[in-house]
């Protein structure tokens, strides 16, 4: 008997991934995400799990994005000892993301609480510093490509998912069944990550479906949009101001401009990297550049060039003191910060400081969630709020839609196609996503295919 439960990232749900393998061996969990969005409903979702913790055998994990291993310590609390198996990549991000996630977590509730103070509202956070602490023992580092065994009977491998440094899709053998956990798997061409392994004899395919119903641009055009970019802020004399994920993407920012530089298709500007866990991020990042997870093209540069994530000129900046220097600095000077959305951190200084300047540009270079500064200023505003002020729009906003971590629909379908599974559960993407994918693979004759909702539980 194999029973496949979903306990987050389905019925619509984007975030919170944890997918529950039942077998007469043990229980098996795929992921543990947080639920990240409506405070409520997250919270409640995020307190407690349709499962019992203690009754887990371990957990496997796909890589190091909060909505993939976020509740983590959540399982530490409820009692869990078990082993929680992934790669060395995904182990050593991971660390740093769950400990910025307690942080960001014990801000949050504390501004909160402050807001409520009044009328009586409280929030705890989910997790302290020191609940994340408890479970990095458990973390047990498996290579790719070859079969361990989480308990007898039940092997699982790790294959790459090309989504992000370290990042993996998950099979598992039991019971002669084959199912392929997909995780989050990334384009087939990119900037400088090799794109996914495939698997072939697939009887159960768990496939993350978040662009299931749209595509992105072209990557080829990325490097002329963004030098023509630079050269024109140059020679006005302005600033560009980028919200930047400290994972990957600002790794993939720097490494772009440092071709750019190398082919001399911009001039010499000051690059500030204002994130400290940026710092951190691109630090793992420069110290692995020879493993597997990356391209082809990106290691030839690399040998070339000796220092694709630009050490020699770009100011990696971690203390307050160097970072509040930045906001007298006249440019032209271009600077990445955090967060990604200009929902809180250091972006919003520079975005003060650069809003009301038309020479700036703010440069969009990730997913905007709504309600969040970063949409409203993609979406047009003429007028926006920071730190309480009113403030006009006059720098320029640009957006850039090459840049995605996730399989495009076509991209998808080529995954399936290539993996030929014979039964398919489309999870991680919202239902206008999963209901066109779906489509489109009943189009091309792929018809066993299930949309689960949160909660729902399968035999398989
Ligand atoms: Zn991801």
């Amino acid at each position: 008997m194999i029973k496949i439960k979903f306990c987050g990232a389905s019925g619509g749900d984007v975030t919170g991934s944890k997918h529950l393998i039942k077998t007469n061996y043990g229980n098996i969990l795929l992921d543990c995400g947080l639920f990240q969005g409506k405070r409520d409903e997250s919270i409640e979702k995020n307190k407690n799990f349709p499962f019992k913790p203690s009754q887990l055998t371990s957990v496997i994990i796909s890589h190091s994005h909060i909505d993939h291993i976020g509740a983590l310590p959540m399982l530490g609390k409820d009692n869990f000892n078990g082993d929680i198996f992934l790669t060395k990549l995904t182990s050593d991000i991971s660390k740093i993301m769950l400990i910025d996630s307690a942080r960001l977590q014990e801000e949050d509730a504390k501004f909160y609480n402050k807001i409520h103070k009044d009328d009586g509202d409280f929030i705890e956070p989910l997790y302290s510093e020191e609940d994340v602490n408890r479970i990095f023992p458990l973390f047990k580092v498996k290579e790719r490509f070859s079969y361990f065994e989480p308990v007898n009977g039940l092997k699982v491998k790790f294959i790459n998912a090309g989504h992000i440094l370290g990042s993996s899709s998950v099979i598992i053998e039991v019971e002669d069944k084959k199912i392929l956990y997909t995780g989050d798997i990334g384009r087939e061409k990119q900037i400088f990550l090799k794109t996914f392994d495939i698997e072939k004899g697939v009887d159960w395919l768990i496939m993350e479906t978040t662009y299931g119903n749209r595509e992105h641009g072209d990557i080829n055009d990325v490097e002329k949009e963004i030098s023509s970019i630079i050269n024109k802020v140059f020679d006005d004399r302005g600033k560009i101001i980028i919200p930047g994920f400290s994972l990957e993407r600002t790794q993939e920012i720097i490494y772009i401009i440092d071709r750019l530089l190398t082919y001399k298709k911009i001039p010499k500007i000051p690059i500030y990297v204002d994130s400290p866990m940026s710092v951190r991020i691109t630090d793992i990042f420069n110290s692995n550049r020879d493993e597997y997870d990356f391209s082809g093209s990106f290691k030839d540069y690399s040998k070339f060039d000796k220092d694709p994530f630009g050490y020699d000129y770009v100011h990696y900046v971690s203390s307050i003191e160097e970072s509040k220097k930045l906001n007298d600095k006249k440019g032209p000077f271009i600077v990445i910060s955090a967060s990604g959305m200009c929902e809180g951190g250091r972006i919003l200084h520079h975005i003060r400081n650069s809003i009301d300047d038309e020479r700036n540009v703010l440069l969009i270079v990730g997913y905007q969630a709504a309600d969040t500064l970063g949409r409203r200023l993609k979406d047009g505003a003429k007028k926006v709020k920071i730190f309480g002020l009113y403030h006009d729009v006059n720098f320029e906003v640009r957006s850039l839609d090459f840049f995605s971590s996730h399989a495009g629909r076509s991209d998808l379908l080529t995954y399936v196609k290539m993996t030929h599974p014979e039964n398919i559960f489309l999870v991680h993407g919202e239902n206008d996503a999963r209901e066109s994918f779906k489509e489109l693979l009943f189009e091309n004759d792929i018809k066993n295919v299930f949309l689960p909702d949160y909660g729902e539980e399968f035999e398989i």
